[in-house]
């Protein structure tokens, strides 16, 4: 037998709690399309999501650390796929969409910078308006992916993703419950994977760690993940929005401010940051004098939008893109 979308439109209803958002009950897209027969609208956004450029590109972008030498460190492609994994267990404990809380986590940071939040820090300071990933996650779907089939630019994703991925950082809180698990399982995921990259990279050592909170994590990375995330499981199924106890959630404030203090902020982990941000800077001022030199879409997309296609190039590239390019435009080619 062969499951349709009807089929599976059906199943949710069956299965899913009646809070959950529920794909026949989607708000839809911005540009009408004809439905899939076998996919819901959110299994088709993650398809769309997998198979875009942006999200190819996160291999070889930073989550941490630099251009690690290892092989085991996060990069913001495994930080994506660990993000997704958490949501979903998530979302399927509590019987919410799996599907939407998968695009959406896939999505999340497919507008994130080369050299993680440095090149975020460093985008933020030169452009005009700013610069917040969240918002260009929502960019890259909404309109600098292209379709080469279709007449509209952008993914044409349905407005609860879209709305899942605007709202998956800082104090906004997403209109579904399967967005606002994306917030909590982003936390959890890089709190537990950036202490384990630590240790690995020799920069933090368990011991360092309040033995208050290891007490009630957890000793090592799996017990601390394994915490929150059913802590966030029994809180949520006993309130309406998705959440964590307090005790737990100030436990895992404190853990994220303790990585602040010893590594997002650390002058010897971070000592080559200086570096990345200055690049970036003096790409973004290069671009803005020379915009020609940009790739042609970026280019053609620079008649119309000026500046804020430099600032799009830019955050699109990958770490060794960026560091190519400022190479071919800045160093003469007998010194490279
Ligand atoms: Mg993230």
């Amino acid at each position: 037998m062969i499951v349709n979308r009807q089929a599976f439109e059906e199943l949710e209803h069956k299965t899913l709690s009646p809070t959950a958002s529920f794909a026949d009950r989607s708000l839809g897209r911005k540009h009408r399309e004809a439905e899939d027969e076998y996919r819901t609208v959110f299994q088709r956004d993650r398809d769309r999501i997998i198979h875009s450029k942006a999200f190819r590109r996160l291999k070889h972008k930073t989550q941490v650390f630099l251009s690690p030498e290892g092989d085991h460190y996060r990069t913001r492609l495994t930080h994506t796929l660990e993000v997704s994994q958490i949501a979903r267990s998530i979302a399927r404990a509590l019987r919410l969409n799996e599907d939407l809380t998968e695009a959406i986590t896939l999505a999340h940071d497919l507008g994130h910078t080369p050299f993680g939040h440095c090149g975020e820090r460093a985008l933020d300071q030169v452009h005009p308006g700013g610069f917040d990933h969240s918002e260009q996650s929502v960019r890259v779907v909404e309109f600098l992916e292209r379709r080469p089939s279709k007449p509209f630019k952008g993914l044409n994703l349905s407005l609860e993703v879209l709305d899942g991925i605007a709202n998956h950082s800082g104090d906004r809180q997403a209109a579904t419950l399967e967005g606002q698990i994306c917030k909590f399982a982003d936390r959890i995921a890089y709190i537990n994977h950036d202490i384990d990259d630590a240790i690995r990279a020799g920069i933090l050592t368990n011991e360092q760690i309040d033995p208050g909170l290891i007490e009630l994590l957890g000793d090592t990375s799996s017990k601390r993940l394994k915490t929150m995330i059913q802590d966030v499981i029994v809180s949520s199924s006993q309130s309406e929005c998705i959440t964590m106890s307090p005790l737990i959630g100030q436990a895992m404030l404190d853990l994220r401010a303790f990585l602040f203090d010893h590594l997002y902020y650390n002058p010897v982990a971070k000592g080559e940051e200086i570096r990345a941000e200055r690049l970036v800077q003096h790409l973004y001022a290069f671009f803005r004098e020379a915009p020609d030199e940009m790739s042609p879409e970026f280019f053609r997309d620079y008649q119309t939008h000026g500046i804020e296609s430099v600032k799009d190039y830019i955050a699109g590239m990958t770490d060794r893109y960026a560091i190519n390019r400022f190479k071919e435009l800045m160093i003469p080619r007998f010194w490279q």
